[in-house]
């Protein structure tokens, strides 16, 4: 009887180890910082148990992977695409903001590219940004572009990204709008409001980045 115990003990072992085997799918691109372009559109197809460690979000481990992302509406009309784990406190916050008079052209969330972190030796850039993982968000970024060199915000400010920012223009957002409040009650930070020499006025994420 001895012996039947062993076997039904390691079978059961290697079954709570055995890999996970669900596919995971997503395209990536990266930035390259000296052609100031998008370079090396890849689409990769790998299983969840050999995903790398840059490819899973610690925090929240949410991942690249298309599977993790859920449809979230957008007042109910549009949708953009998130990680499961934040959709739906993105979805409440945005309804909230919509309810409070938040004038929302465009939101975008979910995709995957190298955008931050050290060059590798060819310029490109090695980190995912937040939106690869689902768990950043874009409003209106025709309107809230991302500026370089803006410790504070000024003429001095470099546009890098989206379309310029307008003081009291009803799709530029600033620290009163309704969108702002919703998100940070939420537990994001607003790109807008980042220490340092950048701002993203469309950008929300946990860290701001
Ligand atoms: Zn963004």
């Amino acid at each position: 009887m001895r012996w039947l115990v062993t076997v039904t003990l390691l079978f059961v072992n290697a079954a709570s180890v055995s890999a996970d085997d669900r596919l995971c799918s997503y395209s990536s691109y990266k930035w390259n910082a000296y052609q100031k372009s998008v370079v090396e559109y890849e689409e990769i197809r790998k299983s969840y148990s050999d995903l790398t460690a840059d490819e899973i979000d610690e925090q929240t481990g949410c991942s690249v992977c298309r599977e993790d992302q859920v449809s979230v509406s957008i007042g109910g009309t549009r949708h953009l695409q998130l990680c499961k784990q934040v959709a739906h406190s993105v979805e409440v916050a945005i309804s909230n903001a919509i309810q409070a008079g938040q004038a929302i052209e465009e939101v975008k969330g979910y995709r995957v590219g190298k955008t931050k972190g050290a060059l590798d030796a060819d310029g490109n850039r090695t980190g995912f940004s937040n939106h690869s993982f689902g768990i950043a968000i874009d409003v209106n970024p025709q309107n809230n572009g991302l500026y370089e060199n803006c410790l504070e915000f000024g003429a001095h400010c470099v546009l890098r990204k989206g379309g310029e920012w307008i003081r009291g223009h009803d799709l530029s957002l600033h620290a009163q709008s309704p969108i702002v409040t919703e998100m940070k009650r939420h537990g994001f930070k607003w790109g807008g409001e980042i220490p340092g020499r950048q701002k993203d006025f469309m950008h929300f994420s946990y860290s701001g980045y």
